[in-house]
């Protein structure tokens, strides 16, 4: 099929496809235009990686706009969510206009009632949903991308429910699903009444094989040799595909085997380099060096000056568009990447290489080996279209018995079904409280109807299963007053289970926060409040390490007053060591909130500068959580954690607050400023501009912007110098004028 051949697109998109090289439409896109792709019919589409799904999502947004509707895209993660903006953008030239809902979960987004298309995650829209946004009542079209992670423990559900409420919103609501080769995608395509378009076509033919010492064997039965001397087998590989000017992409399991991968593999790829791109992997270095000042951006920098670099989620966001643009612009020849992120971003190389086929689970406590699912889509990445001559896929085997194992079990397998997580506890107490708050359910028999509308339902065997867990949960949530259940079965939720919902936090996460409240007799110390936010369900607990037990242990008796709530015994194993995997979290915060580097941050926890990230917001999050609850409930110390939610928000001592509240300036700005006798707004306003200049280390055009931002009448610089004492002070102080974690907002 052509692409004039389709109809009910705005005006001037045909010839847009054709700018971009699309002249023909892949088998599988055409198979999803002869399912009504275009019409407004719901399609669910299993295709491999890189086959064309955006463009399916497209034909069918746009042409839902060019009837009048309004379209939605999910994204399965909140990194994608700008990329996939930008990529609907090429529209606005033909009317369409493209909005992207990230940020805070307690807002309506009300704005987004203007745009056509909009961007955002299951999480944020089912927090849309809540807080009663009126556009989504006119949706037309949603596109679900990545739909085959409902299967995910952790997030899946919220996808699931968010998309089944969708659907009863507007019961004519187009669906569009996109998933990974599944085993099971009819059963999605049922839950979603969708036409189905399971294909295993690729755009670019693909070869999948086992390496065994220097043999390389692929699936269609050819087998070629690679030298390797004394190198380890992935070194080869990747020195392999050089020598035929391809790139490679490398699959570990850990954050840390990147990193060293990336690291061993640089001395491989630095001799294939010639000088021009020498010069600009130089240049990409110093700006990886300059988004934030950690080791794991060193290391990075040092990496990719010699065409190799690492590639996971606790890496800065600037980092990772760099690493992949370099990539794409194949001055990076390798990347060695953990599979999280690995899905959702387009970096397809020449040579996909599988290096760790097990991974460390922490449900289990020892290695897994990986799904079949993830594996393929990780070979997906294989092969440029347009680029490659072909793909390769390749997993390494330390014997020959495990050669034979890695064919069964990765290369001949099909992918596993998807299995809805719906029934665990903690996402129907979310969800279930959602539903009852937001109008989608106002009895039990009604609660359990809309549960019907879910892929649980739709999978689920055993009569009466659903039935009893949702009566387990709705008990929990009216003993701790979100809900109250009355003797015909109707069911209300009451103003505090309406605030939790719309916070967006879950329900237990609450009832921790209100208890722990309730119980504090004094002023809570940010440290107590810290605690508090870090043992709910919804921080991610950092792990404890050998040796951390002894040490926290210690902290914990130390500052056990500062607590909220007490603390458990050491008897009771498990509690203490959640007690205790919090106070590690609550005492990041307190380092972060006490203007500790960045640096030393993740040296003393052994995480990334994007986990530092990942914690500071989820504690602001939390924190103003904790705050409105007890405006809700009438309890003392909103002050006390609205300062605590200023302090790591901008990383700082309580003396900088109003300081580092200016756009621009961050904590270290704040305390060059602070240092300089300039210790507020008012200050900044009416300061020598001469003594804010030195302090600022004479950056002229950063003084400006600051000073034009507190509101200062004159902010320009004309005939100012740099006071020299100030300057000097400022100087003297540890770290430059890189842009810091306190900047990101
Ligand atoms: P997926 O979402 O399935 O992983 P993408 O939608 O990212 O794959 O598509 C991969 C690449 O293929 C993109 O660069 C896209 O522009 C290109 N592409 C999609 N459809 C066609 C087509 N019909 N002809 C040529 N190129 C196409």
């Amino acid at each position: 099929m052509k692409v004039e051949e389709l109809t009910g697109l705005p005006e001037g998109v045909v010839d847009h496809f054709h700018e971009q090289g699309i002249e023909e439409l892949y088998p599988p896109q055409a198979e999803a235009v002869e399912a009504g792709v275009t019409e407004g019919d719901s399609v669910v589409a299993s295709v491999p990686t890189a086959s064309g799904k955006t463009f399916v999502a497209e034909l069918a947004m746009l042409s839902s706009i060019a009837r009048g509707g309004k379209a939605l895209y999910i994204v399965p993660l909140r990194a994608l969510a700008s990329e996939k903006k930008a990529e609907f953008e090429e529209f606005e030239q033909y009317g369409v206009s493209v909005g992207v809902s990230t940020g805070n979960y307690d807002s309506d987004g009300d704005w987004l009632a203007q745009k056509d298309i909009i961007v955002a995650t299951s999480e944020k829209v089912d927090s849309l949903v809540r807080n009663g946004a009126q556009w989504v009542d006119d949706l037309s079209c949603v596109v679900a991308d990545e739909v085959h992670l409902v299967d995910d423990s952790h997030r899946g559900p919220t996808l699931e429910v968010t998309l089944a409420k969708l659907r009863k919103l507007n019961e004519n609501l187009q669906t569009v699903a996109l998933s990974a080769t599944v085993g099971n995608a009819e059963v999605m395509a049922e839950w979603l009444d969708a036409t189905l378009v399971d294909s295993d076509w690729r755009p670019i033919d693909l070869r999948a094989g086992v390496l065994y010492g220097q043999a390389l064997h692929f699936d269609d039965g050819s087998k070629t040799q690679i030298s390797r001397g004394n190198e380890k087998a992935t070194a080869a590989l990747v020195e392999d595909t050089l020598s035929d000017d391809g790139s490679s992409l490398v699959f570990v399991n850990s954050r840390k085997n990147a990193e060293a991968a990336a690291r061993r593999l640089a001395d491989v790829t630095r001799d294939y380099l010639t000088d021009e791109e020498r010069t600009k992997l130089r240049d990409i270095a110093a700006e990886i060096r300059d988004a934030s000042d950690t080791q794991t951006s060193d290391d990075l920098a040092d990496a990719v000056a010699k065409g190799a670099a690492f590639h996971h989620a606790g890496l800065a966001s600037e980092h990772r568009a760099l690493v992949e643009d370099a990539f794409r612009d194949r001055l990076v020849k390798v990347i060695s990447a953990t599979p999280t992120l690995a899905a959702g971003v387009n970096t397809p190389s020449r040579r996909v290489i599988v290096r760790d086929w097990r991974r460390y689970d922490g449900d289990v406590g020892g290695m897994q080996p990986l799904d079949v699912l993830e594996v393929h889509q990780m070979f997906g990445r294989a092969g440029r279209p347009g680029l490659d001559p072909y793909g390769e896929a390749v997993l390494i085997a330390n014997n020959h018995d495990e050669m034979d194992e890695l064919f069964d079990r990765y290369v001949w397998a099909d992918p596993e079904a998807v299995q809805s997580k719906l029934a665990a506890e903690p996402a129907l107490r979310t969800h279930i409280l959602a539903t009852v708050a937001s109008g989608f359910a106002d009895s039990e028999d009604e609660l359990l109807s809309f549960l019907e509308r879910t892929l649980y339902a739709t999978q689920t065997t055993e009569s009466g299963r659903l039935a009893a867990v949702a009566d387990n949960v709705l008990e929990y949530l009216e003993r701790n007053e979100f809900l109250e259940r009355e003797a015909d079965g109707g069911l209300r939720a009451t103003g505090l289970g309406h605030r939790v919902s719309q916070l967006y936090i879950d329900p237990m996460s609450a009832a921790e926060i209100i208890d722990g409240l309730r119980a504090a007799e004094d002023r809570p110390t940010a440290m107590g409040l810290f605690h508090l936010v870090a043992r709910t369900p919804d921080m991610y607990e950092l792990y404890l390490r050998s040796g951390d037990r002894e040490e926290y242990t210690e902290l914990a008796y130390e500052r056990e007053t500062e607590f909220l709530g007490s603390m458990p015994s050491e008897f009771e194993d498990h509690a203490f060591e959640d007690w205790l995997s919090a106070l590690k979290t609550a005492r990041l915060l307190e380092d972060w909130a006490s203007e500790l580097d960045e640096d030393d941050i993740t040296e003393r926890y052994g995480v990334g500068p994007g986990d530092i990230r990942g914690k500071v917001e989820t504690a602001e999050w939390l924190l103003n959580a904790a705050e409105r609850l007890a405006g809700e409930l009438d309890l003392e110390f909103g002050a006390a954690i609205r300062e605590a939610k200023k302090r790591v928000e901008y990383g700082v001592e309580d003396e900088l607050l109003d300081l580092a509240g200016v756009r621009n300036v961050g904590r270290k700005r704040a305390r060059r400023l602070f240092a300089a006798g300039i210790e507020s707004r008012a200050d900044l306003r009416e300061a020598d501009k001469s003594v804010v200049l030195g302090a600022l280390r004479g950056r002229r055009k950063t003084t400006e912007t600051i000073l034009e931002n507190v509101g200062r009448k004159d902010p320009d610089l004309d005939g100012v110098s740099a006071d020299a004492e100030a300057e000097a002070t400022a100087t003297s102080s540890s770290n430059d004028g890189q842009q810091s974690l306190g900047d990101f907002q």
